[in-house]
């Protein structure tokens, strides 16, 4: 507290005092007045460990707690429990943390390279089984995982993301596709042909540019199906977007 501040309460208390404290009546009516975030429950003794006599008043913060503390000063400065202090305290730093690192996609967006195999290669750190790692606002993530959810869809709780490319440092969405734990990824990429996402499995017949003309066309799905060499299911799930999902 500065001097001018101690100068400044203390005239005020001279205030309170003649106007009517050692008449028997509260110095000022605070009761149920909003001062920041505290709201005023109701006069109390002035606490022991003070010299001062100035009013005490029980004060009730928004975040439920209880505080006494001088009227004079509430009225005049507002006040809070110290949870105002504290979410001011937590935005600062988040502030400064946005500004040191950026957010977490722009953290993503700057740490690979396109590379001419299609691969996008994490430039950064990695895991022990080669998995880009990317920090985040609390524990890192994996760089592909980021990116299957941001580009493509959720990944269904317990769900691995694999990838077509076998690079487990690339974080091309067109590269990556969900299956559960039970499913090995490389079984999948054998099997599953109409599982994997993208034109970037080299036995896919078609690219991302037939979708929308799968899309548009009124033709019987046996018929499309022809024109583009794949079964008659793959039509029908390219239509009802259970397939090619990332394809507007
Ligand atoms: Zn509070
Ligand atoms: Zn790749």
């Amino acid at each position: 507290m500065t001097l001018t501040n101690i100068n400044v309460s203390l005239k005020v208390d001279n205030l309170t005092k003649q106007k009517g404290l050692h008449m028997g009546k509260p110095a000022l009516e605070l009761t149920g007045k909003k001062f920041g975030r505290f709201t005023a429950i109701e006069r109390v003794e002035k606490p022991k460990n003070t010299k001062q006599s100035a009013a005490y008043w029980l004060f009730e913060c928004e975040c439920g707690e209880r505080r006494v503390r001088k009227g004079s000063e509430v009225a005049r400065v507002g006040g809070s429990c110290g949870c105002l202090k504290s979410e001011v305290n937590r935005k600062a730093m988040k502030k400064m943390q946005l500004e040191k690192h950026g957010t977490v996609l722009d953290r993503f967006l700057s740490r690979f390279k396109k590379s001419h195999t299609g691969c996008w290669v994490w430039e950064s750190h990695t895991d022990k089984d080669g998995y880009g790692i990317l920090p985040a606002n609390g524990p890192s993530i994996r760089a592909h995982r980021f990116s299957f959810e941001y580009y493509i869809e959720p990944i269904i709780k317990g769900n691995v993301v694999c990838h077509t490319c076998d690079n487990p440092s690339c974080v091309n969405p067109d590269h990556l596709f969900q299956g559960t734990v039970k499913d090995n990824c490389n079984d999948m990429i054998d099997k599953g042909r109409d599982k994997i996402i993208g034109s970037n499995n080299n036995k896919s017949k078609l690219t991302e540019s037939d979708i929308p003309k799968i899309r548009g066309m009124d033709a019987h799905n046996s018929v499309i199906a022809a024109v583009f060499g794949v079964s008659e299911s793959t039509i029908k799930r390219i239509k009802n977007k259970t397939l090619w999902r990332h394809v507007k």
